[in-house]
């Protein structure tokens, strides 16, 4: 069978030995130096800056990103014809997560580079970007995002913000207020969206011009160095060429932008939870108790195997989306008219997984730097410590690009859907389900999978689990599953398990030799993704009385023991081979 590159949702009908994707193993001369000199500008510019940034001071996270400019990272998402590098989105990921070594700086990079600049790029006609992105490319402009106001947050669809075209028909006459409005202490240029005469959700460029009225700078828990301000606008007047996409289309942009954030948000993650766990492996060799190392105690060690299992899983789903689109864009000519259509295209294919990829990213480096801070001890709650900033800093990344509540209500409700237009074959596979489940410790050899059969074998009886009990819900609620939004966390949560484990898996297929190392941290998701699925079947089944449900996660858990999984013992080596390599070791 020919391997192929997955498209949206296609994880739980493919099995990862038959998937290909890009990962680090896979990087070319050219990602790896990309890689290197953004690692070099993290550690020589930005990491020195960090305490300066803290002490609220905004025009060095300002600085820093015009120095970005210079070397380009700025620039990797602009097509080349308009003043960019037109680079592909694994080194889009790449630089976000190298950079990602201070959180001021990176969500100061994200808004601009991100959410400030791509509704142009993907929505923009010919003049608005030969105007404006070869500016935002070199900074010579910096942009931000203006869609929260201070009653449409998650909800952003009823937005205040209106837009009137002004008699002579030359002009939109904005008014309305936005809240929270990332780096708007310094921003040349917003996104803005606003209702073209009160109801049509249309998307704006706005310049910095007369009625453009700035709040105070926000007091937050973190990113102390960001600018975050609201942004009141009084008839400010906005050229009718200023108009992006099309006017009650605007919606397309918001969401399809987020995707891509939501994506960037992960990458992002992915780096700063590589860093807080080498911070973590250093301070714990370093600080003695009870005239030992503390890295030497099994309550550190286990830490440091479920930090390093996770950032694999992070850092194997990250890059098997970004590939995944890249592929889809192959063959399309970067110079036509076009072909920015097909890149909104084939990041909106992969919606689902982009969600997956921001609550698993959010939740990850949130844990992550939880326990790089307790294996601090109290010298973690100290400033000087990296682990003090980097709390603050991180709380947020569960809460904007959609907080993750609204991100696992996008991966259930945008499964079913995508099952119910048959653009994956969801219904078909629900059929065989039943079937397959009341065999499922003896119904498939999964010996092809080597080392990995077991684990494959748990995989394939997750996503089955889950199917079964999605579409079977589906079926049950039908309009009314909408309002049952706990039962959609589980399978939100069931699915997240799914894809994460399957994407480590079909990661080592992708670089057999590395097997005996990946298969720790795999091993390791496998027992916490399956353990996870197993209960949450049973809370299912406990609610809508599926019955079948309840046997059938009994099998599960069978299955593990018979699957001989050991997670203390896995998490015993792969935290000695953190230690070894003073951090992340792949
Ligand atoms: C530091 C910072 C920077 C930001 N930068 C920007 C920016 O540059 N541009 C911009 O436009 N916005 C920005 N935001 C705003 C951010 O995107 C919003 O805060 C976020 O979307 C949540 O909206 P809200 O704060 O109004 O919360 P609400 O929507 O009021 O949510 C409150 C709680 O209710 C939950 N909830 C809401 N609806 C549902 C539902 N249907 N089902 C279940 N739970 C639900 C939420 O998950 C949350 O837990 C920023 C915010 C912060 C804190």
């Amino acid at each position: 069978m020919e391997k192929k590159y997955l498209k949206g949702c296609e994880f739980l009908v493919e099995e990862p030995i038959n998937t290909v994707a890009v990962y680090p193993e896979g990087f070319t001369e050219e990602h790896r130096m990309l890689a290197k000199t953004a690692e070099d500008f993290a550690e020589k510019e930005i990491l020195p800056n960090a305490p300066q940034m803290d002490e609220h001071n905004y025009e060095i996270a300002k600085k820093l990103l015009r120095k970005a400019g210079e070397l380009g990272f700025t620039a990797v998402d602009i097509p080349e014809k308009y003043g960019g590098l037109g680079l592909d989105k694994i080194s889009s990921m790449l630089v976000t997560e190298k950079l990602e070594v201070n959180g001021s700086f990176g969500v100061t990079f994200g808004a601009h580079t991100g959410i400030g600049t791509l509704p142009i790029v993907y929505f923009g006609n010919h003049e608005q970007k030969a105007k404006y992105l070869p500016d935002l490319a070199s900074v010579k402009k910096i942009s931000a995002y203006a869609l929260t106001e201070p009653s449409a947050g998650s909800d952003a669809l009823s937005i205040k913000t209106r837009a009137d075209l002004s008699p002579d028909g030359k002009f939109y006459i904005l008014n309305g207020t936005k809240q929270f409005i990332t780096n708007s202490g310094f921003a040349d240029m917003w996104i803005v969206f606003a209702k073209v005469g009160g109801d049509k959700f249309t998307g704006f460029i706005v310049e910095k011009t007369e009625g453009i009225i700035l709040g105070p700078e926000e007091k937050k828990m973190g990113l102390k160095g960001s600018s975050t301000r609201a942004v009141t606008f009084e008839d400010v007047k906005v050229p009718v060429e200023n108009l992006l996409g099309e006017i009650g289309k605007g919606h397309k942009i918001a969401f399809n932008i987020l995707n891509i954030g939501r994506l960037k948000l992960a990458a992002a993650a992915v780096g700063g939870a590589k860093r807080m766990l080498k911070e973590a492996v250093k301070y714990t060799k370093e600080r003695k108790q009870f005239n030992r190392p503390v890295s030497d105690f099994g309550m550190i060690r286990r830490k440091f195997g479920d930090m390093c299992a996770r950032i694999y899983g992070l850092e194997s789903i990250v890059y098997r989306i970004a590939s995944s689109i890249d592929d889809l864009l192959k063959g399309y000519d970067k110079s036509s008219a076009d072909y920015e259509v097909h890149v909104r295209n084939a990041i909106e294919e992969h919606c689902v997984e982009d969600s997956i990829a921001k609550v698993y990213g959010s939740e990850t480096v949130g844990m992550v730097i939880d326990e790089a801070l307790q294996c601090h001890g109290g010298y973690g709650y100290i400033e000087e410590y990296a682990p003090e900033r980097a709390y603050r800093d991180a709380r947020v990344n569960r809460i904007f690009e959609g907080t993750n509540e609204i991100n696992r209500l996008v991966i259930t409700g945008m499964l079913l859907r995508k099952g119910m237009k048959g653009d994956i074959p969801l219904m078909e596979l629900y059929g065989k389900c039943e079937g397959i489940l009341s065999n499922i410790e003896g119904y498939a050899d999964f010996s092809k999978y080597g080392d990995l059969s077991d684990v494959a074998h748990l995989l394939d009886a997750m996503k089955k689990l889950t199917v079964y009990a999605g579409v079977g819900a589906g079926m049950k609620y039908m309009k009314e599953l909408e309002e049952e939004q706990m039962l959609l966390e589980l399978l939100s949560n069931s699915l997240i398990s799914c894809y994460v484990l399957d994407s480590a898996v079909a990661r080592v297929f992708q670089s057999p030799e590395r097997i005996k190392e990946f298969i720790h941290p795999i091993r390791i998701l496998a027992w916490e993704g399956v353990t996870s699925v197993s209960t949450n079947m049973l809370q299912i089944s406990a609610y809508t009385g599926m019955k079948n449900l309840k046997d059938f996660s009994a099998s599960l858990l069978r299955m593990v023991e018979k699957a001989g999984l050991n997670p203390i013992e896995e998490k015993k080596v792969l935290s000695k081979i953190v230690l070894e390599r003073d951090g992340y070791p792949f």
